[in-house]
């Protein structure tokens, strides 16, 4: 596929959670045999979840896998975490109803209605939403809600310790800040009882023997509109919010996380977060930060805006492990994903199975597909075909009859329907084959029409063709090189009138296997029909 670049080979030597894992038994070889390790991720519910979701998501569990091929008898929990006390900075543009949801700007978003008028908040429906997404990945996880965690008083503690230790806090966050920034401000964002906003740098005194602190919601404080209201408020109970890097140490300290990873972006909270939780008296979790996807066009690819590829596409063009798959790829280097990229990376999921196929059980257990694998997944693939072969074929046949390219794959390789497994994959790639031709290859084929010279090359093979039905494969891309010979100065040369006349595109596959797969007779018709042209 074109600019795609060739996906990186990734062995069970280089399998980094299988590091991590070993760095996390480390860190947790002196607790009780019962006290769980946690993992955690995060899930900001002012925007809808997307592939980054899912990766921050997928590669802790990935970690958490490894972790207990290594300790098989330490529980382990992995918590999503879902921020829906966070006031809505933007609306996103790809949720409907912009306008009407422009008014609650500030407003965390599980007091904000549904815009998609279905659930019970905004963010009731962006967890849904999760939810759904997640299903078809067989990830096993639980969700904390802040909004849960601050109201039902399980945050208190840590809130009364950042509280006394709110000086020190300050210390480490203000030469953080812009200079004109750093006046006022405060751990502490209080949630105004009289408009309902997340309301910051509004902190005018701190009364800890109450757990409170005054405040005053200024009618222009920065960018939101206050209400003007003003008193003392309780910081426990929900009735308060801390800063985002206090927040995130926040749940480290009371969740007690141990490990944790996050996107490159996030890198300086991390550490700063880290130095919080540090005065709070605890240890940061382990993890590192890890590169972003980016589009096509090498944008980040961003909840708010919604570009690069979705879940639901990966799922229309390949198998979900393949996601899976992609996704183990080494998180520490930026990656460019965009549709015509995937194809590749079925054909490589393809080699991983095949290999798992033929390993003993003790190798199975060192294979990454065991980090990919779900209940329903064949494992076995027992056919030589490529998923590219297949596209070229639903391409060459340009059908979208299943039984009648099913049959022809079978004829090419009866082996693809010789066990249960091996056919269920087969069927399921035949599937994605005629997405993914339908989608991008049938809107960009061009009907061809050769040079005189061209005809006389194309009346020739199809002549040879035409008396040699049953050709092998090497002996047709045998007579395709010596056509190329007797007619260019190198025999690669004729490769493009041939991609261009039986398939309408420039680029094809090697054309020995294919011809074979496609049938002599089929490509006869194809090159026919360009000849009828002129
Ligand atoms: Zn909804
Ligand atoms: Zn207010």
């Amino acid at each position: 596929m074109a600019g795609a670049t060739k996906p990186e080979a990734s062995t069970a030597a280089e399998l980094w959670p299988r590091e991590e894992a070993r760095r996390l038994a480390e860190r947790v070889a002196a607790y009780a045999p019962s006290r769980p390790v946690i993992f955690q991720s995060g899930f900001g519910p002012s925007g809808l979840p997307h592939l980054g979701t899912m990766a921050e998501i997928l590669r802790p569990s990935f970690v958490r896998k490894a972790f207990h091929l290594l300790e098989p008898s330490r529980p382990s929990r992995l918590i999503v975490f879902i921020d829906d006390l966070d006031g809505l900075r933007k609306v996103p543009e790809n949720v409907p109803n912009r306008e009407a949801t422009q008014q609650y700007l500030g407003v965390p978003v599980s007091k904000i209605p549904d815009p998609f008028g279905c659930c019970a908040s905004f963010a009731d429906h962006m967890i849904g939403l999760l939810g759904g997404f997640l299903a078809p990945v067989e990830v096993e996880y639980e969700l904390k809600r802040a909004s849960e965690m601050y109201s039902s008083g399980q945050f208190d503690e840590g809130l009364k310790l950042i509280l006394d230790k709110r000086a020190e806090i300050i210390a480490i966050i203000a030469p953080t800040l812009r200079e004109e920034n750093r006046a006022g401000w405060s751990p502490f964002m209080p949630i105004c009882p009289k408009c309902g906003q997340v309301v910051e740098r509004s902190v005018t005194a701190y009364h800890p023997e109450r757990r409170a602190i005054e405040f005053t919601c200024e009618k222009s404080a920065g960018g939101t509109r206050g209400c003007g209201f003003s008193g003392e408020q309780s910081v426990l109970g929900g009735k308060a919010k801390v800063q985002w890097k206090v927040d995130w140490a926040l749940r480290w300290y009371v969740l007690k996380v141990d490990y944790e990873l996050y996107g490159k972006d996030l890198t300086d909270s991390a550490r700063l977060s880290g130095q919080i939780l540090r005065v709070m008296g605890a240890r940061a979790p382990l993890g590192f930060p890890f590169e972003m996807f980016l589009d096509e066009e090498g944008h980040k690819v961003s909840k708010s805006v919604g570009r690069g590829v979705t879940v639901d596409q990966w799922t229309r063009y390949a198998p979900i492990e393949v996601l899976k798959y992609f996704l183990l790829l080494n998180p520490r280097r930026a990656r460019k994903l965009f549709l015509e990229a995937i194809p590749q990376y079925v054909d490589e999921y393809l080699d991983a199975v095949r290999e798992y196929a033929a390993a003993s059980a003790e190798q199975r257990r060192e294979s990454i597909l065991e980090y990919v694998i779900q209940s329903t997944t064949p494992r076995r693939f027992n056919s030589a075909l490529s998923f590219g072969l297949m596209m070229n074929l639903v391409a060459a046949l340009g059908s979208s009859d299943r039984d009648f390219i099913w049959n022809y794959i079978v004829r090419y390789d009866p082996s693809i329907a010789g066990d249960a497994e091996t056919e269920k994959m087969g069927r399921a790639l035949m599937e994605c084959a005629l997405n993914f031709y339908r989608d991008f290859i049938e809107p960009t084929k061009q009907p061809y029409t050769p040079s005189d010279a061209e005809r006389g090359q194309l009346i020739t093979l199809v002549a040879w063709l035409r008396e040699n039905q049953n050709a092998s494969a090497e002996e047709i891309e045998k007579r395709i090189y010596d056509l190329g010979r007797e007619n260019y100065d190198k025999p690669g040369k004729i490769f493009p009138l041939l991609y261009r006349s039986i398939l309408g595109q420039q680029r094809g596959p090697r054309l020995g296997a294919f011809i074979r797969l496609a049938t002599p007779a089929r490509i006869v018709e194809l090159i026919d029909a360009t000849l009828a042209r002129a």
